[in-house]
C-alpha cells in the first residue's frame, strides 16, 4: 500500500463512535472492488457502474463514518443452505469462460463467480458483525443481486439468493426463529417469497409492481401451511407519491413489526422505485427511502432495536441508486423521528391498506 492512500480500509473498531453524539449509531458498510467484477455487457443494465457510483459517494460523503466490513467467499456450507450442489456447480463453471449465461437476462463473465461468492459471504461477515453488535445497522453494497434467484436456477440478474442464505445462516448458526425481511425493490422477490412459502420462521413482506419481471406476488399469496400468513404481498399503482408510499409501509410494516417482534431485520434494498430508474416505471424520489430508513429505525427501537441489515438488490440509474443510499445511510446513522408532512394518505393508500388487511386478519399475525 503506498503511504498516501487517500481511502485507507478503515477496521472494524467501535472506538471512533464513542465520542459522536448518542444519537449516532456505528453504521457497517460492505463493499469491496471484487464485486465490480461480474460483467454482463457493456448495455446491461445491472453493470458494475451501478457500485462505482455508490462507493464514490461513500468516499466523498462518508468517509471516515461508517464500519467497514471485510467480505470473504462464502463457503459451499453458506450455498448450501438455499441453493443444490448442481446449481453451485453450474455457477462455478461459468468461470471457465470469458463469457456465458445463466439465465437469459443473467449473463456471466470470468469472475461472475468470485463476486457472487462474496456477495453472499459479505451479507454473512456483515449478520455476524451485527450479532457480535459491533454495528447498529449494516448495508452490504454488493452485486450480483438476489432476491430472484431460486434454489437450481439463476434469474433476474440474479445469481445466488444473498438474503435467502443470510436468514438461514442466522437460524442455523445463531437459532433465530423470527426474522423479518422487508423488499422495497420495485420487482416482486420472487426468489425469497418461495424460500420461506411455508414457513413462520421468515415473514416475508414485499411492495413492488405486478406489471414488471417476475409478474408474481399477488395480494392473495400470503404463504402456505404453516407459513400461512407469513407471506404479504403489496402490489403497488405506479403514481404512488413519496407521501403515499410512506402511508403504505407505516400502516402496514410498523404493525407488523409490533405484533410479530423480528429478533433480525433483513431489507431488500432495490432503489428501481426511482422516479430516475429506467427498468421501473415508479415516481419515488431518494427522500423516500431515507424516510423509510428512519421509520425503520424507529419501529426496531420500539421492539429492543434488533440488527437490521440491508442488502442491495436492483436499482439501475447510478446517479439515483447512490443519491438513495445516501439517504438510507443517512437515516440509519442518525434515525431521528419523521416528520407528520412526509406521510400523505389518499383514498388510494387507505384502500390498499384496508384490502392487505382484510386478506390477513384471518391469520392473527399482525
Ligand atoms: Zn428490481
Amino acid at each position: 500500500m503506498t503511504n498516501d492512500a487517500s481511502n485507507p480500509p478503515v477496521t472494524l473498531n467501535p472506538e471512533p463512535f464513542s465520542v459522536q453524539s448518542q444519537n449516532t449509531r456505528r453504521v457497517g458498510v460492505v463493499r469491496d472492488e471484487r464485486y465490480l467484477l461480474h460483467k454482463p455487457g457493456h448495455t446491461h443494465p445491472e453493470h458494475p457502474n451501478r457500485l462505482k457510483s455508490i462507493y464514490r459517494m461513500l468516499d466523498a460523503d462518508f468517509s471516515g463514518q461508517l464500519v467497514h466490513i471485510e467480505p470473504r467467499p462464502a463457503t459451499l456450507e453458506h450455498l448450501d443452505l438455499v441453493h443444490t450442489p448442481a446449481y453451485v456447480k453450474r455457477v462455478l463453471k461459468t468461470a471457465d469462460y470469458r463469457y456465458t449465461s445463466l439465465a437469459p437476462d443473467t449473463p456471466a463473465s470470468a469472475e461472475t463467480y468470485l463476486a457472487s461468492w462474496l456477495a453472499v459471504g459479505g451479507c454473512v461477515k456483515a449478520l455476524d458483525t451485527l450479532m457480535e453488535c459491533s454495528v447498529d445497522a449494516g448495508f452490504c453494497l454488493i452485486r450480483p443481486p438476489g432476491h430472484h434467484a431460486l434454489k437450481d436456477r439463476a434469474g433476474g440478474f440474479c445469481v445466488f439468493n444473498n438474503i435467502g442464505i443470510t436468514a438461514r445462516y442466522a437460524m442455523k448458526e445463531y437459532g433465530l426463529r423470527r426474522i423479518l425481511v422487508v423488499d422495497f425493490d420495485i420487482h416482486h422477490g420472487n426468489g425469497i417469497n418461495d424460500l420461506f412459502h411455508k414457513e413462520k420462521e421468515v415473514l416475508y413482506l414485499s411492495t413492488h409492481d405486478p406489471l414488471l419481471y417476475p409478474y408474481t406476488g399477488d395480494w392473495e399469496d400470503v404463504g402456505e401451511g404453516e407459513g400461512e400468513g407469513y407471506t404479504i404481498n403489496m402490489p403497488l399503482p405506479r403514481e404512488l407519491t413519496d407521501g403515499e408510499f410512506l402511508h403504505l409501509y407505516q400502516a402496514m410494516v410498523g404493525p407488523v413489526m409490533r405484533a410479530y417482534q423480528p429478533q433480525l431485520i433483513l431489507t431488500a434494498a432495490g432503489f428501481d422505485a426511482h422516479e430516475e430508474d429506467p427498468i421501473g416505471r415508479s415516481r419515488l424520489s431518494e427522500g423516500a427511502f431515507g424516510t423509510l430508513a428512519r421509520f425503520l429505525m424507529g419501529w426496531r427501537a420500539e421492539i429492543g432495536n434488533p440488527p437490521i441489515l440491508y442488502v442491495l438488490e436492483g436499482g439501475y440509474s447510478p446517479r439515483a441508486l447512490a443519491a438513495s443510499v445516501k439517504e438510507v445511510i443517512l437515516g440509519l446513522l442518525a434515525p431521528g423521528p419523521v416528520e407528520k408532512a412526509a406521510i400523505k394518505e389518499s383514498q388510494q393508500t387507505s384502500d390498499m391498506v384496508a384490502r392487505v388487511r382484510k386478506i390477513h386478519e384471518g391469520y392473527g399475525v399482525w
